[in-house]
């Protein structure tokens, strides 16, 4: 039995994320309270593992919100972020302004070296809307759900519940699962949240993530880091962040170096 306050992720107010993301939002007259409600604990979970997105430069507009709940709050919010959009290969993908100039110019430099930066899963790699989000989580949660049924480790009632619930209800119900070991990653041997985001929460949703093929390649990951694009989600090895700054600033923005399978991520420090 997990002990009541495991389900609430800690808020450290004094951890260098938090500073970093108060200093962030009073620039533009918000708390963290706006954004992320303290007693929320999916908001929570997605602003620990999400949350490099707010604390990048001042050049992009970062969500008003950790959980989106709608498709109008997300197409509202990404019409003010401005949306650019470019072809590569066959995909047309979109990101903000500033995010796309800058993988356009990392793009360049890596085809000047005899390498290649490029959408994985076509326009899915960048932008993505609120139905996008649903779709891939249902994607997840509903072959794990017959998966964790067969196995008898939940019984049909229980499986049924959770089908029937909404989607932003499913979301706490399979957190909690996840703690007793019935995870809702694709291989089912990890988080969901690290295997895609919840509904209406991904950086994609902020138009601020790309999906890189060459991600194992380290000479893409650090032309892509000197463009402002960082690995800022652990485990989401093909996932890139446009922060838009340079490496030596992050720790100043609250983020702090882990180094997974010999990859460099710039996670939230809110230790
Ligand atoms: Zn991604």
């Amino acid at each position: 039995m997990a002990e009541p306050n495991e389900s609430l992720p800690a808020a450290n107010k004094s951890s260098p994320f938090y500073l970093a993301l108060e200093r962030a939002l009073e620039q533009r007259g918000k708390a963290i309270a706006d954004i992320c409600p303290p007693n929320d604990s999916v908001a929570l979970r997605v602003l620990h593992d999400y949350g490099a997105m707010f604390v990048g430069t001042e050049n992009i507009l970062p969500p008003p919100l950790c959980v989106f709940g709608s498709e109008e709050e997300v197409s509202r919010f990404q019409k003010a972020a401005g949306r650019a959009a470019a072809t590569i290969g066959n995909a047309v993908i979109e990101l903000q302004p500033a995010a796309m100039t800058a993988l356009l110019k990392a793009r360049a430099k890596a085809r000047a070296a005899g390498l290649n930066i490029s959408p994985r899963d076509g326009a899915e790699a960048a932008r993505r809307s609120y139905a996008d989000t649903v779709r891939l989580w249902n994607s997840r949660f509903l072959p794990a759900l017959d998966h964790w049924m067969n196995v008898e480790r939940l019984n049909a009632e229980n499986a049924e519940r959770l089908r029937a619930l909404p989607v932003t209800e499913q979301v706490p119900e399979v957190l909690e699962l996840e703690k007793e070991g019935i995870f809702f990653s694709k291989d089912l041997s990890k988080s969901v949240l690290y295997s895609i985001a919840a509904p209406g929460t991904s950086q994609h949703i902020a138009m601020l993530a790309f999906d890189a093929n060459e991600f194992q390649d380290e000479r893409v990951r650090g032309i892509l880091a000197s463009h402002g694009w960082f690995q800022t989600v652990l485990s989401d090895l093909p996932h890139f962040t446009y922060l838009g700054l340079a490496e030596d600033e992050l720790p100043a923005r609250g983020l702090k170096q882990v180094t997974v399978n010999a990859q460099t991520f710039w996670i939230p420090d809110v230790g």
